[in-house]
């Protein structure tokens, strides 16, 4: 038996990741989880988390993660800090080449690779990225103290993190496509009651403008096609996000037509030993309660398959 082959293989240490290692570890089944960074997810942008049950204070997206990651290593779930250059998941075997070179194989794997923010891919905004365009209010938002920006988007990141800001900007415009918010209505209603966000209804950023030192204004179009320009010294862009599917096989897995996975209710994917739990999936609500809940049956449904397909290996060690 190789010295690097698990039973099971996690890809990812967001919530989905964390829980369905956590469900494992328990049921004494020899995981890996991989991930790039110690602390990870889309979670991690999320200044508070103000609708994870148990928490009724709220939570930083940060320390909720941190706590997620000690309860699964209390049950002995074991993590390798890594890039993964290569998937072969077609056949009985899955095998993981790494960017360090080793290889790792497993019998399952529960692809929890989750999604990043989406691009508007307009003039300027890559120029910018960095100097004035962003995509996490949590990391960049002190730099913005007592300015003027511009958040992009309705939807519930967008407006979470517009109030996010407003701790820091002196004036927030949110800027969005349509007339009506995508954003649950808690959220629309603290956004309407604060005084330093204002929005621009049925618009879109056209181009990104600025000089040497950053940003200075965002070009915009509105009704009827009018241009405006819109003063700002940086502006956060909310519209969304895209799977981590790069480098999956997405020929042989049953994908939407944006690239998340698809599975049945068990988090099975199309390919034998292959689920997938969390934002990488094709559904219609992401929210952290539920990235949990598929990891929690990834791993119950990995389980079952380990029994079912391998029961001679439950004493497997790496
Ligand atoms: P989202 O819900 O898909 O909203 C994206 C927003 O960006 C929408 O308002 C959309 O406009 C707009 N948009 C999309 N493409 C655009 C374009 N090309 N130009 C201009 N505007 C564009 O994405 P999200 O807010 O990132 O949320 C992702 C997922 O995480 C959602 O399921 C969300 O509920 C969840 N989430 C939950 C919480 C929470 O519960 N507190 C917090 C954050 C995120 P339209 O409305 O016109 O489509």
């Amino acid at each position: 038996m190789s010295a690097s082959h698990y039973q099971l293989v996690i890809v990812g240490g967001g919530p989905a990741g964390l829980t369905a290692g956590l469900y494992a570890a328990r049921a004494r089944i020899n995981t890996l989880l991989i991930e790039k960074t110690a602390v990870s997810g889309q979670v991690l942008v999320t200044e508070r988390v103000d609708n994870y049950p148990g928490f009724a204070d709220g939570v930083s997206g940060y320390e909720l993660m941190e706590k997620m990651a000690l309860h699964a290593e209390r049950f002995g779930l074991q993590k390798k800090l890594a890039g993964i250059a290569e998937f072969a998941l077609e056949g009985p075997e899955k095998r993981f080449s790494l960017e360090n070179g080793e290889t790792i194989t497993a019998d399952a794997v529960i692809l929890c690779n989750g999604a990043r923010p989406r691009k508007l891919n307009i003039p300027g905004e890559r120029e910018f990225a960095g100097r004035g365009v962003s995509y996490c209010a949590t990391c960049d938002g002190p730099f913005y103290r007592n300015q003027e920006i511009a958040v992009v988007g309705g939807g519930n990141t967008a407006i979470q993190e517009a109030l996010h800001l407003t701790k820091f900007a002196q004036k927030i415009t949110v800027i969005h496509r349509r007339s009506e918010l995508r954003a649950t209505k808690i959220l629309q209603e603290r956004a309407f009651a604060e005084e330093k966000i204002e929005f621009v209804w049925n618009t879109q950023v056209k181009a990104v403008q600025g000089g040497k030192s950053g940003v200075e204004s965002l070009l915009l179009s509105g009704e009827g096609g009018a241009e405006q320009v819109l003063p700002v010294t940086g502006v956060f862009m909310f519209i969304g996000i895209q799977p981590n599917n790069e480098l999956l096989p997405l020929e042989v897995l049953e994908h939407d037509q944006a690239g998340f996975l698809h599975t049945d209710e068990a988090m099975a994917t199309a390919l034998p030993g292959v689920f997938a739990a969390g934002d990488i999936r094709s559904k219609k609500f992401r929210q952290i309660v539920n990235a949990a809940s598929d990891g929690a049956v990834a791993a119950l449904s990995a389980g079952h398959y380990l029994e079912q397909h391998f029961p001679n290996t439950s004493d497997k060690s790496s």
